[in-house]
C-alpha cells in the first residue's frame, strides 16, 4: 500500500529535518497529510554551498555520462509511478489516473533533456590561416529555480532536467502545498547515483527564500513557473543583480472554433479538456470564440457534457475531475462567477462550490461573457469555461490578441487558409490546430508578451541554462 512520503530537504546528497514546518493538507477532505520542512537561513546556507561544489562536478562529467544519470532517475521513476501518483493525488487532488499521466511526462522531460544534453553542440567559425574561432556553449552556473502546485512532479522535473543535462546544478524550491513531486524526483537521482550537491530541493515561505537565494554570488539563473506577477517581482529582484531569468507565467488561453468544424465533437473535446487538472493549468482552454453560425450548438454540447463531469476524490477511480488545489481557487472561482453573472453573463453549467467540505467546485459554462467581466481578463486558473460568439476570424484574432498574455491558444479548422492565419495572427508561445494539447517533451514551451520569456523542452530547452563562449585561439 503507497504512502505519502515523510517530507524532508535534501541538501548536498543527505535528507534533513528542520524545526519548524507547515501542515500539507488533502484538498478533498482538508486533512493534514504531512508537515513539509521550512529551511532556515543556515540550510539556504547549506544548500547554495553545496550546489557550488556540486557544479564544479557535474560541469566535469561528460554529457553521456549526465544522461546516464538522468534516465536511471526516470526509469526509477517510471517503476515507482503508483506510488509518486498517489501521493500527488493526496496532496493536490487530481484523479489518480491522471497522476499517473504526470509522473510519465515528468519522466519524459528528463528523457528528453537528457538527449539534449549530448547535443549542446559548438561550431567552429572560418577564419583566416593560423586563428580559430570556436564557440561552445557551457552550464551556466548554480540554478535558483522555484516550481508551482499545479504538476507537483512535472513542473519540478522541466527545471531539473533542463538545469542538469546542460551540466549545471540546482537549488530548487518547490511548492510547498505539494511537496512529494520534487521529492520524489530527488529520492530517485539519490537512488539513482546523482553526485551530492548537484540537487538541493528546499521549501519554506517562498518570498523570503527566493530574497534571500537570488542575490547570492554563486546563483547564475533564476527559473520560475508561476503567476505573472510573482514572475515580474522574481524578474526585478535578478535584474538588479545582472541576472537572467526563464519565467514561465500566467496564460489565458483563447479557442477559436471555425464555422467549418463538427460544433458537438469539438465542444465535447473542449469540455474534457477543460476538466483536465480542474483547470488549474497555464495552457487551459479558457476563452472560447466560436463562429455565430455554430455558437448555439458548441455552447449547448459544451454545457451537456460539463455537466456530466463526475467531481470527487482522485482517489476513487470514478472521478474524472478532482477538488481545486487549495481554498484560494474556490475564492477566486466564486467571485470571478458572481463577478461575471453581476454583469449579464448566462451560467450554463455549474458555478456554486460543491458541499463544504474539500474544495470542489464543478466544472463551470459561461457564455455571452461581457469583456469587463473580471474573468475575461483575470486568468481563472480553475475549471471556468467562457464562450463567446464571434462574427469573423478577424474579430477572434482581435479578441484573442486583447490581452497581456501570450501562452498556449488553439484553434479548430479544416481550411488550410484558416489555420494559416490563426497561427500567424494569434500571439502565443504555442499555438495548436484541431488539438488541445500545447506542448511535449520534444517542443519548446514558454510565452510571449507577459506570459514569460525563455522556452522548456524543444530543441530550445537548454540554452537558457548555458553560456555562449567564444575562443579565439592563435595557433603559436
Ligand atoms: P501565487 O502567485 O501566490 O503563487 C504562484 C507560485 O509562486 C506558487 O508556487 C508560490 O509558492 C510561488 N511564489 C509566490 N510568491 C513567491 C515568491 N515571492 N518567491 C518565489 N516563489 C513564490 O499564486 P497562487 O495562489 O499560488 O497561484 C495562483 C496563480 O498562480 C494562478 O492564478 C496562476 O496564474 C499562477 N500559477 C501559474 C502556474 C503556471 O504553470 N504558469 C502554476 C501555478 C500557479
Amino acid at each position: 500500500m503507497a504512502q505519502y512520503p515523510d517530507l524532508q530537504l535534501y541538501i548536498g546528497g543527505s535528507w534533513r529535518r528542520t524545526t519548524s514546518g507547515l501542515p500539507v493538507l488533502n484538498p478533498a477532505d482538508e486533512s493534514e497529510i504531512g508537515m513539509v520542512p521550512v529551511a532556515a537561513r543556515s540550510d539556504l546556507d547549506d544548500a547554495l554551498a553545496a550546489a557550488a561544489a556540486g557544479f564544479k562536478v557535474w560541469s566535469r562529467t561528460s554529457p553521456a555520462k549526465r544522461g546516464d544519470i538522468m534516465r536511471k532517475a526516470a526509469a526509477l521513476m517510471r517503476e515507482r509511478v503508483e506510488e509518486i501518483a498517489f501521493a500527488i493525488t493526496l496532496e493536490h487532488g487530481k484523479p489518480i489516473e491522471q497522476a499517473r499521466l504526470e509522473v510519465v511526462r515528468g519522466c519524459e522531460f528528463l528523457e528528453w533533456d537528457a538527449g539534449e544534453g549530448q547535443r549542446t553542440y559548438g561550431r567552429v567559425i572560418p577564419s583566416e590561416p593560423g586563428i580559430k574561432y570556436i564557440v561552445l556553449h557551457r552550464p551556466i552556473g548554480v540554478v535558483a529555480a522555484f516550481s508551482p502546485w499545479n504538476f507537483p512532479m512535472s513542473q519540478p522535473a522541466r527545471k531539473i532536467g533542463g538545469a542538469l543535462a546542460a551540466g549545471c546544478s540546482i537549488i530548487i524550491k518547490a511548492a510547498e502545498e505539494t511537496p512529494a513531486g520534487a521529492l520524489h524526483i530527488a529520492r530517485a537521482f539519490h537512488d539513482a547515483g546523482l553526485p551530492p550537491g548537484v540537487l538541493n530541493l528546499v521549501f519554506g515561505v517562498p518570498a523570503e527564500i527566493s530574497e534571500y537565494l537570488i542575490p547570492q554570488t554563486p546563483i547564475r539563473l533564476v527559473a520560475f513557473t508561476g503567476s505573472t506577477a510573482v514572475g515580474k517581482r522574481l524578474t526585478e529582484m535578478a535584474g538588479r543583480h545582472a541576472k537572467p531569468v526563464l519565467m514561465e507565467l500566467g496564460g489565458h488561453a483563447p479557442v477559436i472554433v471555425c464555422d467549418d468544424v463538427d460544433p458537438v465533437t469539438t465542444a465535447i473535446m473542449s469540455a474534457v479538456r477543460k476538466a483536465r487538472n480542474a483547470g488549474q493549468v497555464c495552457t487551459s482552454p479558457t476563452r472560447f470564440f466560436v463562429q455565430e453560425p455554430l455558437y448555439e450548438a458548441f455552447t449547448k454540447a459544451f454545457a451537456e457534457k460539463a455537466r456530466t463531469v463526475t467531481v470527487g476524490n482522485g482517489l476513487d477511480p470514478a472521478t474524472q475531475m478532482g477538488p481545486l488545489a487549495n481554498r484560494r481557487r474556490v475564492e477566486a472561482m466564486e467571485t470571478l462567477v458572481a463577478d461575471a453573472r453581476a454583469k449579464g453573463a448566462r451560467v450554463l453549467a455549474g458555478g456554486e462550490r460543491l458541499g463544504n467540505r474539500g474544495y470542489f467546485f464543478p466544472l463551470t459554462v459561461l457564455s455571452d461573457v461581457p469583456d469587463d467581466a473580471r474573468a475575461m481578463s483575470e486568468e481563472p486558473f480553475g475549471p471556468l469555461a467562457l464562450i463567446n460568439p464571434v462574427s469573423s476570424l478577424d474579430e477572434a484574432i482581435e479578441k484573442a490578441n486583447s490581452l497581456p498574455f501570450g501562452l498556449a491558444a488553439y484553434g479548430f479548422t479544416h481550411s488550410a487558409r484558416n489555420a494559416d492565419r490563426l497561427a500567424e495572427g494569434v500571439e502565443a508561445g504555442n499555438f495548436s490546430i484541431n488539438t488541445l494539447e500545447a506542448s511535449v517533451a520534444e517542443t519548446p514551451f514558454g510565452g510571449v508578451k507577459e506570459s514569460g520569456f525563455g522556452r522548456e523542452g524543444g530543441a530550445e530547452g537548454l540554452s537558457h541554462y548555458t553560456i555562449v563562449k567564444n575562443i579565439s585561439h592563435r595557433l603559436m
